[in-house]
Protein backbone atom coordinates (compact mmCIF):
# COMPACT_ATOMS: atom_id res chain seq x y z
CA UNK A 1 0.00 0.00 0.00
CA UNK A 2 1.53 3.44 -1.17
CA UNK A 3 1.70 5.70 1.90
CA UNK A 4 2.80 9.37 1.86
CA UNK A 5 3.52 11.20 5.55
CA UNK A 6 3.52 14.82 5.81
CA UNK A 7 4.94 16.27 8.83
CA UNK A 8 8.18 14.76 10.50
CA UNK A 9 8.58 17.04 13.53
CA UNK A 10 8.86 15.49 17.12
CA UNK A 11 5.76 13.38 16.35
CA UNK A 12 5.51 12.75 13.35
CA UNK A 13 9.28 11.31 12.15
CA UNK A 14 8.33 8.35 15.25
CA UNK A 15 4.78 7.70 13.80
CA UNK A 16 6.06 7.20 9.97
CA UNK A 17 9.18 4.89 11.46
CA UNK A 18 6.01 2.35 11.57
CA UNK A 19 5.30 2.63 8.24
CA UNK A 20 8.71 2.34 6.63
CA UNK A 21 8.16 -1.49 6.19
CA UNK A 22 6.00 -3.78 4.42
CA UNK A 23 3.30 -3.69 3.80
CA UNK A 24 3.56 -0.19 3.24
CA UNK A 25 5.53 1.86 0.46
CA UNK A 26 6.40 5.02 2.20
CA UNK A 27 7.37 8.13 0.95
CA UNK A 28 7.78 11.25 3.20
CA UNK A 29 8.10 14.83 2.32
CA UNK A 30 8.95 18.00 4.95
CA UNK A 31 9.39 21.43 4.85
CA UNK A 32 12.71 21.37 6.05
CA UNK A 33 14.19 19.11 3.50
CA UNK A 34 17.22 17.78 5.95
CA UNK A 35 14.75 16.25 8.15
CA UNK A 36 13.10 14.10 5.11
CA UNK A 37 17.01 12.78 3.99
CA UNK A 38 17.94 11.90 7.50
CA UNK A 39 14.62 10.07 8.16
CA UNK A 40 15.36 8.45 4.51
CA UNK A 41 18.92 7.19 5.45
CA UNK A 42 17.72 5.80 8.98
CA UNK A 43 14.33 3.66 7.53
CA UNK A 44 13.05 2.76 4.34
CA UNK A 45 11.45 5.19 2.64
CA UNK A 46 11.64 8.08 -0.54
CA UNK A 47 11.96 11.47 -0.24
CA UNK A 48 9.69 13.81 -2.04
CA UNK A 49 10.49 16.44 -3.98
CA UNK A 50 7.32 18.55 -3.00
CA UNK A 51 3.66 17.84 -1.37
CA UNK A 52 2.43 16.74 -4.80
CA UNK A 53 4.99 14.74 -5.87
CA UNK A 54 4.14 12.92 -2.27
CA UNK A 55 0.54 11.92 -2.81
CA UNK A 56 0.57 11.67 -6.52
CA UNK A 57 0.43 8.23 -6.36
CA UNK A 58 -0.31 7.47 -2.68
CA UNK A 59 -3.49 5.32 -1.29
CA UNK A 60 -3.17 7.01 1.96
CA UNK A 61 -2.07 10.19 2.95
CA UNK A 62 -1.45 11.53 6.11
CA UNK A 63 -0.85 14.58 7.86
CA UNK A 64 0.81 15.21 10.94
CA UNK A 65 1.32 19.37 11.09
CA UNK A 66 1.51 22.14 14.31
CA UNK A 67 -1.91 23.00 13.05
CA UNK A 68 -4.85 22.83 11.26
CA UNK A 69 -3.52 26.26 9.80
CA UNK A 70 -0.48 24.11 8.27
CA UNK A 71 -2.90 21.37 7.06
CA UNK A 72 -4.74 24.23 4.93
CA UNK A 73 -1.28 25.82 3.52
CA UNK A 74 0.03 21.65 2.54
CA UNK A 75 -3.29 21.69 0.71
CA UNK A 76 -3.77 25.06 -0.94
CA UNK A 77 0.15 26.27 -1.12
CA UNK A 78 2.65 26.01 -3.74
CA UNK A 79 2.86 22.04 -5.48
CA UNK A 80 -0.42 21.52 -2.71
CA UNK A 81 -1.40 18.04 -2.17
CA UNK A 82 -5.21 19.19 -3.33
CA UNK A 83 -4.66 18.74 -6.84
CA UNK A 84 -2.58 16.04 -6.58
CA UNK A 85 -4.44 13.08 -4.80
CA UNK A 86 -5.77 10.68 -6.51
CA UNK A 87 -9.68 9.89 -6.68
CA UNK A 88 -10.38 7.32 -4.02
CA UNK A 89 -7.30 8.30 -2.03
CA UNK A 90 -7.58 8.96 1.72
CA UNK A 91 -6.26 12.21 3.74
CA UNK A 92 -5.67 11.20 7.30
CA UNK A 93 -5.18 14.38 9.64
CA UNK A 94 -3.22 13.07 12.76
CA UNK A 95 -2.65 17.01 13.31
CA UNK A 96 -4.48 17.83 16.46
CA UNK A 97 -6.70 20.31 14.64
CA UNK A 98 -9.79 22.41 15.19
CA UNK A 99 -13.03 20.76 14.27
CA UNK A 100 -14.30 23.46 11.94
CA UNK A 101 -11.65 23.38 9.38
CA UNK A 102 -11.14 19.74 9.55
CA UNK A 103 -14.97 19.68 8.12
CA UNK A 104 -14.30 22.26 5.54
CA UNK A 105 -11.38 19.77 4.22
CA UNK A 106 -13.33 16.91 4.24
CA UNK A 107 -16.38 18.55 2.21
CA UNK A 108 -13.90 20.03 -0.07
CA UNK A 109 -11.65 16.66 -0.77
CA UNK A 110 -14.91 14.86 -0.80
CA UNK A 111 -16.23 17.14 -3.95
CA UNK A 112 -12.38 15.63 -5.89
CA UNK A 113 -13.45 12.36 -4.72
CA UNK A 114 -11.42 12.19 -2.00
CA UNK A 115 -12.07 11.09 1.41
CA UNK A 116 -10.90 12.42 5.33
CA UNK A 117 -10.52 11.21 8.60
CA UNK A 118 -9.02 13.17 11.43
CA UNK A 119 -7.36 11.25 13.64
CA UNK A 120 -5.06 12.90 15.89
CA UNK A 121 -2.74 11.27 18.69
CA UNK A 122 -1.94 11.19 22.32
CA UNK A 123 0.08 9.48 24.54
CA UNK A 124 3.37 11.60 23.43
CA UNK A 125 6.93 10.50 22.35
CA UNK A 126 6.85 7.62 24.32
CA UNK A 127 3.82 5.93 22.54
CA UNK A 128 4.86 7.06 19.42
CA UNK A 129 8.04 5.36 19.57
CA UNK A 130 6.86 1.65 20.57
CA UNK A 131 3.86 2.30 17.93
CA UNK A 132 0.99 2.39 21.16
CA UNK A 133 -0.76 5.64 20.39
CA UNK A 134 -4.14 6.05 21.39
CA UNK A 135 -6.09 7.06 18.21
CA UNK A 136 -9.13 9.02 18.00
CA UNK A 137 -10.73 9.19 14.62
CA UNK A 138 -13.89 11.47 13.40
CA UNK A 139 -15.56 10.41 10.12
CA UNK A 140 -17.14 7.34 8.23
CA UNK A 141 -16.62 4.00 9.58
CA UNK A 142 -16.23 2.41 5.73
CA UNK A 143 -13.41 4.60 5.42
CA UNK A 144 -11.84 3.92 8.65
CA UNK A 145 -11.99 0.01 7.66
CA UNK A 146 -9.91 1.14 4.24
CA UNK A 147 -7.13 2.85 6.39
CA UNK A 148 -7.10 0.73 9.58
CA UNK A 149 -3.74 -1.16 9.45
CA UNK A 150 -2.26 2.43 8.44
CA UNK A 151 -3.24 3.39 11.67
CA UNK A 152 -2.77 0.00 13.79
CA UNK A 153 0.73 0.82 12.47
CA UNK A 154 1.17 3.69 15.13
CA UNK A 155 -1.87 2.85 17.58
CA UNK A 156 -2.70 0.69 20.00
CA UNK A 157 -6.09 2.04 21.81
CA UNK A 158 -8.39 2.94 18.21
CA UNK A 159 -11.40 5.23 18.97
CA UNK A 160 -14.16 5.95 16.95
CA UNK A 161 -15.12 9.62 17.99
CA UNK A 162 -18.02 10.49 15.89
CA UNK A 163 -18.62 12.43 12.79
CA UNK A 164 -15.40 14.59 11.40
CA UNK A 165 -13.98 17.02 13.75
CA UNK A 166 -14.97 14.84 16.41
CA UNK A 167 -11.16 13.71 16.87
CA UNK A 168 -10.36 17.20 17.15
CA UNK A 169 -12.96 17.74 19.61
CA UNK A 170 -11.53 15.10 21.72
CA UNK A 171 -8.24 15.86 21.51
CA UNK A 172 -8.84 19.56 22.19
CA UNK A 173 -10.44 19.02 25.52
CA UNK A 174 -8.42 15.88 26.93
CA UNK A 175 -5.75 18.56 26.19
CA UNK A 176 -7.43 21.20 27.80
CA UNK A 177 -7.62 18.78 30.84
CA UNK A 178 -4.11 17.96 30.97
CA UNK A 179 -3.69 21.52 30.92
CA UNK A 180 -5.55 22.22 33.81
CA UNK A 181 -4.10 19.40 35.79
CA UNK A 182 -0.52 20.40 35.01
CA UNK A 183 -1.40 24.30 36.45
CA UNK A 184 -4.03 22.58 39.49
CA UNK A 185 -1.03 19.84 40.45
CA UNK A 186 1.67 22.34 40.75
CA UNK A 187 -0.21 24.88 42.85
CA UNK A 188 -1.16 22.62 44.67
CA UNK A 189 2.34 21.60 44.74
CA UNK A 190 3.53 25.40 45.95
CA UNK A 191 1.32 25.80 48.51
CA UNK A 192 2.51 22.48 50.52
CA UNK A 193 6.28 23.07 49.92
CA UNK A 194 5.64 26.53 51.74
CA UNK A 195 3.94 24.74 54.27
CA UNK A 196 6.58 22.58 54.66
CA UNK A 197 5.66 19.11 52.95
CA UNK A 198 8.17 17.50 50.94
CA UNK A 199 6.83 17.60 47.40
CA UNK A 200 7.93 13.74 47.57
CA UNK A 201 5.63 12.92 50.33
CA UNK A 202 2.78 15.44 49.13
CA UNK A 203 3.08 13.17 45.93
CA UNK A 204 2.89 9.97 48.06
CA UNK A 205 -0.28 10.97 49.85
CA UNK A 206 -2.20 12.89 46.58
CA UNK A 207 -1.30 9.60 44.68
CA UNK A 208 -2.93 7.43 46.83
CA UNK A 209 -5.75 9.85 47.15
CA UNK A 210 -8.47 11.35 45.31
CA UNK A 211 -6.57 14.60 43.97
CA UNK A 212 -4.27 12.67 41.97
CA UNK A 213 -4.09 13.21 37.79
CA UNK A 214 -1.49 12.14 35.43
CA UNK A 215 -0.06 15.15 36.03
CA UNK A 216 0.89 14.38 39.84
CA UNK A 217 1.30 10.47 39.32
CA UNK A 218 3.57 10.99 36.39
CA UNK A 219 4.74 13.68 35.20
CA UNK A 220 5.68 15.51 38.00
CA UNK A 221 7.64 12.63 39.48
CA UNK A 222 9.15 11.42 36.91
CA UNK A 223 10.27 14.42 35.16
CA UNK A 224 9.95 17.57 37.51
CA UNK A 225 11.35 15.92 40.94
CA UNK A 226 14.19 13.76 38.79
CA UNK A 227 14.98 17.36 36.74
CA UNK A 228 14.84 15.29 33.95
CA UNK A 229 12.67 17.98 32.13
CA UNK A 230 12.82 15.80 29.03
CA UNK A 231 11.76 18.18 25.41
CA UNK A 232 8.99 16.24 23.80
CA UNK A 233 6.60 19.04 23.08
CA UNK A 234 6.43 22.62 22.30
CA UNK A 235 4.37 24.68 24.40
CA UNK A 236 2.98 26.70 21.53
CA UNK A 237 1.26 23.32 20.34
CA UNK A 238 -0.26 22.77 24.18
CA UNK A 239 -1.38 26.33 24.01
CA UNK A 240 -3.23 25.93 20.57
CA UNK A 241 -4.95 22.87 21.90
CA UNK A 242 -6.36 24.74 24.92
CA UNK A 243 -7.60 27.56 22.90
CA UNK A 244 -9.40 25.04 20.80
CA UNK A 245 -11.01 23.60 22.96
CA UNK A 246 -12.32 27.75 24.47
CA UNK A 247 -13.64 28.40 21.04
CA UNK A 248 -15.55 25.46 21.22
CA UNK A 249 -16.64 26.18 24.28
CA UNK A 250 -17.42 29.65 23.16
CA UNK A 251 -19.28 28.24 20.02
CA UNK A 252 -21.24 25.89 21.61
CA UNK A 253 -22.27 28.46 24.29
CA UNK A 254 -20.94 26.40 27.45
CA UNK A 255 -19.28 27.95 30.34
CA UNK A 256 -16.16 26.86 31.28
CA UNK A 257 -13.94 29.33 33.34
CA UNK A 258 -11.81 26.72 33.95
CA UNK A 259 -10.37 26.23 30.46
CA UNK A 260 -10.30 29.99 29.38
CA UNK A 261 -8.43 31.12 32.58
CA UNK A 262 -5.56 28.14 31.81
CA UNK A 263 -5.90 29.12 27.83
CA UNK A 264 -5.08 32.52 28.74
CA UNK A 265 -2.00 31.53 31.29
CA UNK A 266 -0.34 29.14 28.82
CA UNK A 267 -0.90 32.20 26.13
CA UNK A 268 1.03 34.43 28.48
CA UNK A 269 3.66 31.80 28.80
CA UNK A 270 3.92 31.09 25.25
CA UNK A 271 4.02 35.18 24.58
CA UNK A 272 6.72 35.60 26.70
CA UNK A 273 8.94 32.00 26.04
CA UNK A 274 8.00 31.54 21.99
CA UNK A 275 7.39 29.43 19.81
CA UNK A 276 10.06 26.72 20.02
CA UNK A 277 10.10 26.41 23.69
CA UNK A 278 9.25 22.98 24.51
CA UNK A 279 6.80 22.34 27.54
CA UNK A 280 9.84 20.85 29.53
CA UNK A 281 11.53 24.20 29.66
CA UNK A 282 8.66 25.58 31.55
CA UNK A 283 7.87 22.47 33.69
CA UNK A 284 7.67 18.68 32.50
CA UNK A 285 4.83 17.72 30.20
CA UNK A 286 4.23 14.53 27.44
CA UNK A 287 1.34 12.47 27.18
CA UNK A 288 0.06 15.28 25.31
P1 LIG B 1 6.59 19.77 15.63
O1 LIG B 1 6.49 21.21 15.87
O2 LIG B 1 7.72 19.00 16.23
O3 LIG B 1 6.65 19.47 14.04
C1 LIG B 1 5.78 20.12 13.16
C2 LIG B 1 5.96 19.59 11.76
O4 LIG B 1 5.14 20.37 10.88
C3 LIG B 1 7.38 19.69 11.22
O5 LIG B 1 7.59 18.62 10.35
C4 LIG B 1 7.34 21.02 10.47
O6 LIG B 1 8.31 21.11 9.45
C5 LIG B 1 5.97 20.95 9.86
N1 LIG B 1 5.46 22.26 9.49
C6 LIG B 1 5.29 23.34 10.30
N2 LIG B 1 4.76 24.37 9.62
C7 LIG B 1 4.61 23.94 8.34
C8 LIG B 1 4.12 24.54 7.14
N3 LIG B 1 3.66 25.80 7.13
N4 LIG B 1 4.11 23.79 6.02
C9 LIG B 1 4.57 22.53 6.01
N5 LIG B 1 5.04 21.90 7.10
C10 LIG B 1 5.05 22.60 8.25
O7 LIG B 1 5.18 19.14 16.03
P2 LIG B 1 4.88 17.69 16.62
O8 LIG B 1 5.42 16.67 15.72
O9 LIG B 1 5.22 17.66 18.06
O10 LIG B 1 3.28 17.72 16.57
C11 LIG B 1 2.55 17.50 15.37
C12 LIG B 1 1.07 17.44 15.76
O11 LIG B 1 0.87 16.36 16.68
C13 LIG B 1 0.57 18.70 16.46
O12 LIG B 1 -0.74 18.98 16.09
C14 LIG B 1 0.66 18.34 17.94
O13 LIG B 1 -0.26 19.10 18.72
C15 LIG B 1 0.31 16.86 17.89
N6 LIG B 1 0.83 16.07 19.00
C16 LIG B 1 2.16 16.17 19.40
C17 LIG B 1 2.61 15.40 20.48
C18 LIG B 1 4.03 15.44 20.96
O14 LIG B 1 4.31 14.81 22.00
N7 LIG B 1 4.96 16.10 20.29
C19 LIG B 1 1.70 14.50 21.19
C20 LIG B 1 0.36 14.42 20.63
C21 LIG B 1 -0.05 15.21 19.60
P3 LIG B 1 9.78 21.67 9.76
O15 LIG B 1 10.59 20.46 10.11
O16 LIG B 1 10.20 22.31 8.49
O17 LIG B 1 9.68 22.65 10.90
Amino acid sequence: MKIAFIGLGDIGALMASHLAREPFDLTVWNRTASKAEEFARNHKARVAADPADAVSDAAVVITCLPSSVEVEAVLHGENGILEAMGKGSVLIDCTSGDPPTSRSIAAELGGRGVEFIDAPVSGGTTAAKSGTLTVMWGGEITVFERVRPVIEAFGKKIVHAGHVGSGDALKAVNNALLAVHILSAAEGLAILVKAGVEPKVALEVINASSGRSNSSENLIPQRVLTRAFPRTFRLALLEKDIAIAAVMAEDLDAKTPLISLTAERFHEAREKLGESTKIADVASVDDA
